[in-house]
């Protein structure tokens, strides 16, 4: 955002797969900010406790500490009237309501930065993410490096069995996909064959 007058408020929204920098780039922005001595607050959801109850840490281990939320609402009730920056991680994960709660902020005057994934483990738009890209003011897409090919990694590749939306975890079960090296249906096919090996097993012990 190059000028700003008055005390305008904005949203700023980072995206991209997983290991892409997505927190290491929100902490940067927030750590700059508190240089500039910014009243700065951080907020993510309480569904993410990979690493640390309360803090924002990357896949490299940068770190800053961070309020738990369950909901998008209740960042409106823990913002302080005077804080002029704030952090959301993960924002994939607060559902429809951060859209209106970024909304707010920003219209009250405040520089809103929102990371998250835009899309799932299948490739499709993961909400509110791709709404929040409409409404926002700026928009940063980052891409990993597949660890197949070395190409720039557009995909979250999930390794595990399972078809739910959201299964938090890093070490093993997600990693960084291209395009062309990305499964999406990868983690259907193990569930499929986990269910076949669970009936071959049950067949033989009958
Ligand atoms: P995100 O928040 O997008 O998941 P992080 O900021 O937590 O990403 O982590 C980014 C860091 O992860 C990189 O700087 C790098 O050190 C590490 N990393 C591990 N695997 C990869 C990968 N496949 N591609 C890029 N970076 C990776
Ligand atoms: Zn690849």
């Amino acid at each position: 955002m190059d000028i700003v007058k008055g005390n305008m408020g904005w949203i700023e929204v980072v995206v991209g797969p997983m290991f892409s920098g997505k927190s290491e780039e929100l902490i940067r922005r927030l750590r700059r900010a508190e240089i500039a001595r910014q009243r700065v607050q951080i907020f993510k959801p309480v569904i993410d406790q990979r690493y640390s109850v309360s803090g924002i840490v990357s896949h490299s281990g940068l770190e800053l500490g961070s309020d738990l939320v369950r909901t998008a609402e209740e960042i409106l009730e823990k913002v302080e009237p005077r804080t002029e920056v704030i952090g959301i991680d993960e924002g994939q994960f607060l559902g429809e309501g951060l859209l209106s709660t970024c909304n707010k902020l920003a219209d009250a005057g405040k520089r809103v930065i929102v990371t998250g994934l835009d899309t799932d483990f299948m490739g499709r738009p993961f909400e509110p993410m791709p709404r929040l890209l409409a409404m926002a003011e700026e928009i940063t897409k980052l891409l990993a490096i597949c660890v197949r090919c070395g190409n720039p990694a557009v995909h979250t590749q999930r390794l595990v069995a399972s078809e739910e939306l959201i299964v938090v975890g890093a070490g093993g079960m997600y990693e960084a996909r291209c395009r062309r090296c990305f499964e999406p249906n990868l983690a259907a096919q193990k569930v499929d064959e986990e269910k076949a090996s669970t009936v071959k097993v049950r067949a033989a012990i009958r």
